[in-house]
């Protein structure tokens, strides 16, 4: 029988990035039952671990069976009903995505849009509240990744909350990375992925609600129409706590949370503040170096965690890229949606927003790029 051998890629794409040995291993550890102590132990530091990263002392924080994509399910199914009117910032594939889980929920959808790269000044976000008032929620990216687009969320929750609506966040691409206060922003609820800059292999999508959220839950008239992702039965396996009463609700991914808990003990151990500094000062060298090879960003106000590029005029943009996978070993991302064929997408998350990195892509860049440039 064959075994795998996958390669070691440098993942500097718009994720996975790159996951360190001690995740690896712990994903390897024995598999233990979902109702043991000594799991659930495990899953209750794992969430408290979560507050502390999201900067929150919701009790309702813990890890959604499922990626990125389950979270923004989860959060859609438990807080919409059908006929509610929400308004939903669209500036790239993410904020499209929510407007398409939500509208399948029922909702009308009022798409606060914005052109790609761009960003929603609280000037539009306040008038759409306006225009809409009977809107239950709002929901914005903080992490546009398929644009590269920096979402400022202060003060959009009180906007919101004047208006009687939540305030939902996409933060799959910052958790981690970029300055992230659930309290002290106000935002109501918020989902994220474990394979961008928490640094963990896919697989679970850390969530929290907040008690606006919770209240709108326990209002509910109709049950959510996700049996998987519904909160009042997760609620009673993952809040329970001290152990006792847990109520079998699906199989935990066991191993997954032994990868999320080190994944985010690496986290902590490492400081918020530092870590966001460092996905900072690793965006700031790429940007000088990406400059020096002529190479523009698209967004504006641009991530850290994801750096959208334009590709040089005449470069073959499949052919450049498969360059850089072969010969380099190095991963990035293409253009997704409008931007296919037009932008390239350089990820410094997590355990990859360091200088070796930076300095190599820039290599392999100056490198595959000299025909082209030269002529
Ligand atoms: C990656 C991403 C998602 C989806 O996450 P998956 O883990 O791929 O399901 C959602 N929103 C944003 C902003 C993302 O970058």
């Amino acid at each position: 029988m064959n075994t795998i051998h996958p390669a070691e890629r440098v993942l500097m794409g718009p994720g996975p990035s790159p996951v360190p040995a001690r995740v690896l291993r712990a994903l390897g550890a024995p598999t233990l039952g979902h109702l043991d102590p000594q799991y659930l132990a495990i899953m209750d530091e794992t969430c408290e671990r979560l507050r502390q990263v999201y900067r929150t002392r919701n009790p309702l924080t813990f890890p959604v069976s499922g990626t990125g994509m389950a979270g923004m399910e989860c959060l859609a199914v438990n807080l919409i009903e059908p006929g509610d009117e929400v308004i939903v910032g669209v500036n790239g594939v993410f904020g499209g995505r929510m407007k398409d889980v939500m509208e399948r929920c029922g909702a009308t959808v009022h798409a606060l849009e914005a052109p790609w790269g761009e960003v929603f000044t609280a000037g539009q976000v306040a008038a759409a509240l306006e225009q809409h008032p009977k809107s239950r929620l709002l929901a914005l990216v903080h992490a546009e990744t398929s644009t590269g687009a920096h979402q400022p969320l202060e003060g959009m929750a009180d906007l919101a909350h004047r208006h009687g609506a939540l305030f939902l966040v996409d933060a799959v691409t910052s958790l981690g990375g970029h300055e992230l206060r659930v309290d002290d922003w106000g935002i109501d609820a918020i989902y994220s992925g474990t394979q961008k800059c928490l640094s963990c292999p896919p697989g679970l999508s850390p969530v929290s609600f907040g008690e606006r959220a919770l209240a709108r839950m326990d209002a509910r008239k109709s049950k959510p129409q996700s049996w998987y992702l519904d909160v009042s039965m997760l609620r009673k396996y993952y809040l329970s706590g001290g152990g006792g009463g847990r109520v079998y609700h699906h199989t935990a991914p066991i191993n997954m949370t032994y990868a999320l808990n080190e994944a985010l003990a690496i986290v902590l151990e490492e400081g918020l503040d530092a870590r966001i500094a460092r996905h900072a000062a690793a965006h700031r060298r790429l940007r000088a170096g990406l400059d020096s090879l002529g190479l523009s960003y698209i967004p504006r106000q641009s991530l850290h965690t994801l750096n959208c590029v334009g590709i040089p005029a005449g470069a073959d943009d499949a052919a450049l890229r498969r360059r850089l996978l072969e010969d380099y070993g190095i991963e990035i991302g293409a253009g997704l949606g409008v931007m296919a064929g037009k932008a390239w997408r350089i990820g410094l998350m997590g355990h990859g927003a360091t200088t070796r990195n930076v300095d190599l892509i820039l290599a392999a860049l100056r490198e595959i790029l000299r025909p082209s440039t030269a002529g």
